[in-house]
């Protein structure tokens, strides 16, 4: 039977309580301009759109 495939991003190990996925600019590592989006599992293709907005909005 046809099933989905992919990896799930987790950031929490096995047994740990859920972590929320991380969207930070680096400036205060000494990488300013640079970005991680972290973790980010369901819901986050339907959040794409927004969460593009809200880099665009910490870029700005
Ligand atoms: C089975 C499944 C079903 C899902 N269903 C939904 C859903 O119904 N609705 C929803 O909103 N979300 C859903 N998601 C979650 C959604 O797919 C993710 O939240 C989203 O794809 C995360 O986007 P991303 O760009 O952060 O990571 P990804 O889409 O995983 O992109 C990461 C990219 O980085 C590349 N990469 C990885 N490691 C390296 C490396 N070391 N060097 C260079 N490139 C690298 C990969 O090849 C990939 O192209 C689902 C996920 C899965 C697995």
């Amino acid at each position: 039977m046809p099933d989905t495939t992919g990896i799930r991003a987790k950031r929490q190990k096995p047994g740990e309580g859920f972590k929320d996925f991380v969207i930070r600019e680096e400036s205060d590592k000494g990488y300013p301009g640079f970005f991680n989006l972290i973790g980010i599992e369901s819901p986050g293709l339907t959040a794409s759109l927004a969460i593009a907005e809200f880099v665009k909005k910490l870029l700005a």
